[in-house]
């Protein structure tokens, strides 16, 4: 039994899926001369079946998932028959009589290096696709094979280093129950992916790629953070017991997807979900949602082959905002950097020209955007421009800015988009009126929310980074990220004062971050007076449920008992009881 953090609850057994990362194991010893001429006709069938899985994804993605999705395998193919990268590896096994593995790693540390030194953000960020399409080659090298994992019976549990954004497209259509990552944390990407297809995760379990093979039966505890491989017989069948429970659970909560989001004692809460995908705003819609709290716009240029232009851009956000509930959406601006590091913009050392030493505090979000600003400025007419499309509901569509620190980043947004609604009205082009919202990552903003009052339509606590930077932990690093802990008194302290400055000043205030789907969290934030609630789709229908059980007088004695507590773990002991008090079938559901 192995144990990792917790990233998305529920219990998951299935079959082992590997997904290998060469870095972890290039095969380095040389061979002898005689061997080089075999060795690089290993590497070219090891490239044409690449070619081959790739043009088979291309096409089952374009069919099943959507040509946009699709096109990503495009550009992998066009680097997988780069002539250039072709004679960079050849040349290397015969130079250095290197095996093909061995020679794939150098080229990658090569591209690594160059891509850093490039001032060309386009090439830059094909470093990950680079890496992608060299981890394909070097599947198909191993000299130790794992099964054909296209033999493989499911349904999978994903095991991977770290869930690469391209892993997630290539599993969509495969039947992945469970998730279990070496790398991030809670709040990670691949975390947030995971919750929001309802898959159980655990992350931060060093080295179990070298303890897996796929094929091995796994079993997947998101609650506890558990990973089990080749449980005995016993374990198993409790295990597959406690998933039985957790598919009816969520099969059976979504059933309340019509009913209204409201307390036991008649106060209506605010349920939104957060997307990342047209896919998802269907989900949220069945989900029972009643608009999108956040929709991360940096998703579609992931899925993208180059840059979006303003039409492509604008055709997306109103599809959207047409798909999702009530056609409401609050949009973010990209928030590029930290651990999103997507092709086409994504983060840049600046200095030294190598990688940044501390990405999350470092050059990301809209900081990146000021510095890109015919970027950002393409976005924001793209997002007027699809929010025109619904003119008597204005109200409807928001826009919000990742990581504003300072009060004069509020105000530059605000005059940016002003130019942009200015310049569109010149060219003739409809523009909607968006409301334009803070959102509160940043202590600094946290501590000095009053004077962002007058100048923001609304406030979005993403609590995700905010916990990080108040508790200066890492919230991809599995070595802190236990010290990211949204129940930690410190940030309750902070949320309650946000919350309160917020209604005191008549300031519509949400909360994105992944706490908000959390019932031991929800039960804190209800009492402190938050009534907008934005989470993964999937656990709207808890949430719901949980709200129902719930009094504002019940929460508000809670909350109180709970702030006495000086240690975040007496304060989740006591809110797990509660919430077993209050409505036992959620618990299956927290991993907060
Ligand atoms: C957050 O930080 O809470 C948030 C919702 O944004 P993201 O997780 O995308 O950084
Ligand atoms: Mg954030």
């Amino acid at each position: 039994m192995r144990k990792g953090l917790p990233v998305s609850p529920g219990v998951a057994v299935g079959t082992a899926y590997c997904i290998h990362e060469i870095f972890w194991n290039p095969r380095g010893k040389p061979i002898s001369e005689s061997e080089v001429d075999a060795e690089q006709e290993r590497y070219e069938r090891a490239v044409a079946k690449t070619s081959d899985d790739l043009e088979a994804l291309h096409e089952k993605v374009a069919s099943q998932v959507g040509q946009k999705e699709a096109d990503i395998f495009r550009v992998h193919l066009a680097i997988l028959h780069d002539p250039t990268f072709h004679a960079k590896v050849r040349d290397w096994i015969v130079s250095q009589r290197s095996t093909a593995s061995a020679a794939l790693h150098h080229v990658l540390n090569d591209f690594s290096s160059l891509f850093a030194r490039t001032k060309d953000e386009y090439l830059k960020q094909r470093l990950a696709d680079v890496r992608d399409v060299i981890e394909r080659i070097s599947g198909h090298l191993t000299s130790d094979p794992q099964p054909d994992q296209d033999q493989l019976q499911g349904p999978f549990v994903v095991i991977a280093d770290e869930l690469l954004p391209s892993h997630v497209v290539t599993l969509g259509n495969r039947e992945v129950i469970g998730i279990v990552t070496q790398a991030g944390g809670q709040t990670s990407h691949a975390a947030i992916l995971a919750r929001g297809r309802g898959i159980p995760a655990v992350a931060g379990v060093r080295g179990i790629l070298k303890q897996v093979s796929s094929g091995a039966t796994i079993v997947v505890d998101g609650r506890e953070g558990l990973v089990m491989v080749n449980p005995d017989s016993e374990t198993e069948s409790a295990y597959r017991k406690l998933q039985r429970e957790f598919f009816h659970l969520k099969d059976h909560l979504a059933e309340n997807h019509d009913q209204p989001a409201v307390t036991a004692d008649g106060e209506s809460v605010e349920l939104l979900a957060n997307i990342n995908s047209l896919g998802d705003a269907q989900t949220a819609t069945n989900m029972g949602a009643s608009g999108v709290g956040l929709y991360r716009t940096e998703y579609l240029f992931l899925t993208h082959p180059d840059v979006p232009s303003e039409d492509e851009q604008y055709e997306a956000y109103r599809q959207i905002i047409d798909a999702s509930p009530g056609n409401r959406v609050t949009l973010r601006t990209l928030d590029l950097g930290g651990d999103k590091t997507i092709p086409y913009l994504g983060h840049r050392a600046r200095s030294q020209g190598g990688f940044e030493a501390n990405p999350f505090l470092g050059w990301r979000s809209i900081r990146l955007s000021f510095e890109h600003p015919e970027f950002f400025m393409t976005q924001v007419r793209a997002v007027l421009r699809a929010a025109a499309r619904h003119p008597r509901e204005q109200k409807n569509v928001r826009l919000m800015f990742p990581m504003i620190t300072t009060l004069e980043e509020m105000r530059r947004v605000r005059i940016m988009v002003r130019r942009a609604q200015k310049k569109l009205k010149e060219e003739g082009v409809p523009a909607g009126r968006v409301q334009l919202g803070l959102m509160l990552e940043v202590p600094a903003a946290a501590v000095s929310i009053e004077s962002f009052l007058d100048i923001v339509d609304f406030v979005s606590i993403g609590s995700n980074d905010l916990v990080q930077y108040l508790m200066a932990a890492d919230r991809d690093n599995p070595k802190v990220s236990h010290l990211c802990q949204p129940l930690a008194p410190a940030v309750l302290k902070v949320l309650s004062e946000v919350i309160r400055s917020c209604r005191q000043a008549g300031r519509p205030v949400t909360l994105c971050g992944e706490m908000a789907g959390s019932p031991k969290a929800f039960v804190m934030l209800f009492a402190m007076g938050l009534r907008s609630f934005s989470m993964s789709p999937a656990f709207i229908p808890s949430i719901k449920l949980l709200a129902s059980h719930l009094t504002l007088h019940r929460a508000r004695m809670i909350y109180r008992r709970a702030m006495r507590f000086d240690t975040t773990r007496q304060v989740r002991r006591f809110l797990a009881k509660q919430v077993h008090d209050i409505c036992p079938s959620v618990e299956l559901l927290d991993s907060v």
